[in-house]
């Protein structure tokens, strides 16, 4: 038996409430303390989820109340006490995201992050994991689904788990309920995907579904190689109306996708493709299940004994978040899933992200990185303006990378290379990267001098020189206006660009024409208008929606003087709209002719028709 032994049980559907015991056999004589969690790995945010612990009590084995003093808002000080020590407590579970923990008649699922507490001074021990039954969930025949590895558990997958440590055992997410749970081989390993949430079941076309994320963890399991890292891999997702995101663990992911975002039956009737919808969530699953490898293997020495008290501070998400959102896409190119035009178009789309944002030029990629817990991850609507993603723009940086080693090698290597060192003496050793070694490892690995480019484009904010780069392997690179507001980049086939107002657009309830985001230096902006603003009439005509609105400026021409009526709060202003120039901030690539200036046979492969 552990000396420290988790109780688990979802104990009141109706008040969102888990009970934990925790019992200690060994606690410190002196008094133990306990601590839990302020963020979660793989969310650089400071959460604080001991804010839902609720009616704390410590006795000891035989039942006698030992007192408990909160020291900070995630530590508590028990009292003395030479034997065993039991800490009692409940969790209130009302946050559906994958960093949480959620509970209500439906279903439970929860991060140990939220839920268990950490002895101070025995976090290197390992730990048993009991969870239990409620007589709720046994009427609903709930069943368990985790990575969790098995001590002693019933068909339904409640009884005894264990955990070799405490930051182990927060890197098993918990899902109960009666989902529904479907099974393929990769490689030879088993993998479960367990749907929780009100779905269509019998709709989802489950061949498709698996057929692709075979082909998807087959492809990331050989690019990486033997010996695989993982005996199991577990999809747990969550699937509402319209929410999206991820949280990679060693060997499973809490996912949560929008139902339309599903393949179902019937899609195949209309269109042979593959939705726009279904591809975004077979990206977020290739996403992260390539952090199996990048980030949960290989991985900066500061998260291997991060207390999860305070933030931890580095450089290196642009390699962790930016190369794992570059190979994604490139993944499902390479699995056949996107043909070659399809991921090209895809890539301009990615790319478009980045060039939509003048913050590229406030901010190194670094530097987001360094401060994405106030930045990043506490973006405002002045983000645009202000900040870079070391997601869109890492992933930028892995392109320029691959594209500068293949260009240099003339394809001899590639950004595969440099991966593959990392796993090799890195994810596979277990030994964690130190700042600045990762540049290091892509000059090594590519034989190349990268200090310049690094220089430039991680640390400084230089855009990367894709036309050049692009031009020697057959792909035109080329930046146009945008068609209209929610235009996301790629190609278009229409000709005329309409004037734009440099905001982000949506329809209020009030039928009236809100500004989420005001690029600065645009027509909007430039005017006076800013976020939050709602535009009510344009020339004293109603814009009751955006098309309404797109509409009107379509007639218009750059250079125009348009009176604007707009609320701000609820005081009326009015103001003359100048349209300005539209700048050319989406990307298009497109494959060169073999007649087009480029020579074909000097052109290097890369991802060829
Ligand atoms: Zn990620």
């Amino acid at each position: 038996m552990s000396n420290i032994c988790y109780r688990i049980t979802p104990l009141n559907p109706f008040a969102h409430l888990f009970q934990v015991t925790l019992t200690v056999a060994r606690p410190n004589p002196g008094g133990q303390s306990f601590s839990l969690p302020n963020w979660i790995p793989g969310s650089y945010l400071i959460r604080d989820f001991s804010k839902h612990l609720i009616d704390l009590q410590a006795e000891t084995e035989n039942g006698t109340p030992l007192s408990v003093t909160p020291v900070e808002k995630s530590h508590w000080q028990v009292a003395p006490h030479q034997g065993s020590i039991r800490i009692q407590y409940q969790v209130y579970a009302w946050d559906l995201s994958v960093r949480g923990a959620h509970f209500d008649q439906t279903h439970a699922f929860f991060n140990g992050t939220s839920v268990f507490l950490a002895v101070d001074g025995q976090r290197d021990q390992a730990c048993s994991v009991e969870i239990v039954p409620s007589p709720f969930s046994q009427a609903e025949n709930w069943q368990v689904a985790t990575t969790l590895p098995v001590e002693n558990v019933d068909a339904d997958g409640f009884g005894r788990y264990r955990a070799d440590d405490y930051l182990s055992l927060i890197d098993y997410p918990v899902e109960m309920g009666r989902f529904h749970l479907l099974e393929f081989d990769a490689c030879g390993i088993p993998h479960q995907i367990a749907f929780t949430g009100k779905i269509e079941f019998h709709c989802i076309d489950k061949k498709q579904l698996l057929d692709d994320l075979t082909r998807i963890c087959e492809t990331e399991l050989k690019l990486f190689g033997q010996p695989y890292p993982i005996e199991r891999y577990l999809f747990q997702v969550t699937v509402t109306e319209k929410d999206y995101g991820g949280l990679e663990h060693r060997d499973s992911t809490a996912l949560i996708c929008a139902r339309s975002d599903l393949p179902y039956l019937n899609d195949d009737l209309n269109n042979e493709k593959r939705s726009d919808g279904y591809i975004q969530f077979l990206e977020l699953c290739s996403h992260e299940y390539f952090h199996t490898w990048n980030v949960k293997r290989i991985q900066p020495e500061i998260y291997q004994t991060a207390s999860l008290k305070e933030p931890v501070y580095t450089n290196q998400l642009w390699w962790f978040e930016g190369i794992t959102s570059f190979y994604d896409a490139q993944i499902l190119h390479r699995a056949g899933i996107l043909d070659h035009d399809s991921y090209l178009n895809q890539l301009a789309k990615e790319m478009t992200r980045v060039y939509r944002m003048p913050g590229r030029f406030k901010q190194s990629v670094a530097e987001s990185s360094f401060l994405t817990w106030t930045k990043f991850y506490q973006q405002d609507e002045n983000a645009p303006n202000a900040i870079v993603s070391y997601y869109t723009k890492g992933s930028l940086i892995a392109l320029g990378l691959d594209l500068t080693i293949r260009a240099e090698t003339q394809n001899a290597k590639s950004l595969d290379d440099v991966l593959l060192t990392l796993w090799r003496e890195y994810g596979a050793t277990g030994k964690g990267l130190q700042e600045g070694e990762i540049e290091s490892i892509c000059e090594r690995a590519s034989g190349l001098d990268l200090k310049d480019f690094f220089q430039r484009y991680l640390f400084g904010t230089e855009d990367l020189p894709f036309e050049s780069l692009f031009a020697q392997f057959g792909i035109d690179f080329t930046l146009r206006p945008a068609t209209n507001a929610k235009d996301t980049g790629g190609k278009t086939e229409q000709k005329s660009f309409p004037p734009q107002l440099g905001a982000n657009l949506v329809e209020s309830e009030h039928q009236t024409v809100k500004l989420t985001h005001v690029w600065n230096d645009q027509s909007a902006g430039l005017a006076g208008l800013a976020a939050g603003d709602e535009i009510i009439a344009l020339n004293g005509f109603k814009m009751a929606s955006v098309q309404a609105l797109e509409t009107y400026l379509a007639r218009h021409n750059i250079g125009d003087d348009i009176p604007c009526h707009y609320f701000r709060r609820d005081e009326l202003y009015e103001t003359v709209l100048h349209l300005h120039p539209t700048p050319c901030d989406r990307v298009q690539l497109t494959f060169l002719e073999a007649s087009a200036n480029a020579k074909p046979e000097k052109r290097l492969k890369w991802i060829q028709k």
